[in-house]
């Protein structure tokens, strides 16, 4: 599975719809200090239901709205939309059978999220499901950021074990187990 595009509108400085194309396995964006390169990696984090504002470097969950510029007034809808190549099958279960998968996620100025899967309204849930034991997810290994390398060398086992039970494919079973259990 290969995250193949990112489409933008309204998110951060991208107030226009954008798409970035990923053609490749190694992309590599440059650009000057505060052109919107790490607002880019938000965007993919955001989507796969990223709820720690924090965690998107604002203060609160409509901090990922435009909020306007000298020439520009805010707007009051974020979007962003991914689309994976699932040639390779990685995905199972209901989207097994798709080729292209695209998840997108909106949030208003209520500060409320609309998920949606193949265009379809979705919960957040079957977001996060789709993704477990992919590698992918809001705070999973397929985003390795400044410091993290040593936060995994540091980390105590029972979190060393997390990341290795996502990158066998445990978790998902582990996840449903913990659901089962809850009911
Ligand atoms: P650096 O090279 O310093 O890491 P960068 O290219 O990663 O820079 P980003 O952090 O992605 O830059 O982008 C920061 C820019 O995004 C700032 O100019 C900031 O004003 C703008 N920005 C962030 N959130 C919003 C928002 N909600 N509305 C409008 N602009 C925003
Ligand atoms: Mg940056």
């Amino acid at each position: 599975m290969k995250l193949s595009k990112i489409k933008l509108a309204g998110f951060k400085s991208f107030v226009d719809p954008t798409e970035v194309l990923m053609p490749s396995n190694l992309i590599g964006v440059v650009g000057p200090n505060g052109c919107g390169k790490s607002n880019i990696i938000d965007a993919v984090r955001w989507v796969m239901g990223e709820t720690s504002a924090k965690m998107l470097r604002g203060a609160s969950m409509t901090d990922v709205i435009f909020s306007g510029s000298a020439s520009r007034k805010p707007v009051s809808l974020a979007t962003v939309e991914l689309i994976f190549d699932n040639s390779d099958g990685q995905i199972q279960g209901e989207y097994a059978s798709y080729n292209e998968i695209s998840v997108k996620r909106q949030v208003n100025r209520d500060s409320q999220s609309f998920y949606y899967l193949n265009g379809s309204k979705c919960r957040k849930k079957d977001i996060v499901d789709l993704f477990l034991g992919t590698g992918l997810g809001p705070r999973s290994y397929s985003i390795i950021e400044q410091g993290m390398i040593s936060n995994i060398v540091e980390s105590k086992p029972e979190d060393l074990r997390g990341y290795i039970e996502e990158a066998a494919g445990v978790s998902k079973y582990r996840e449903r187990r913990r659901e089962t259990e809850r009911r």
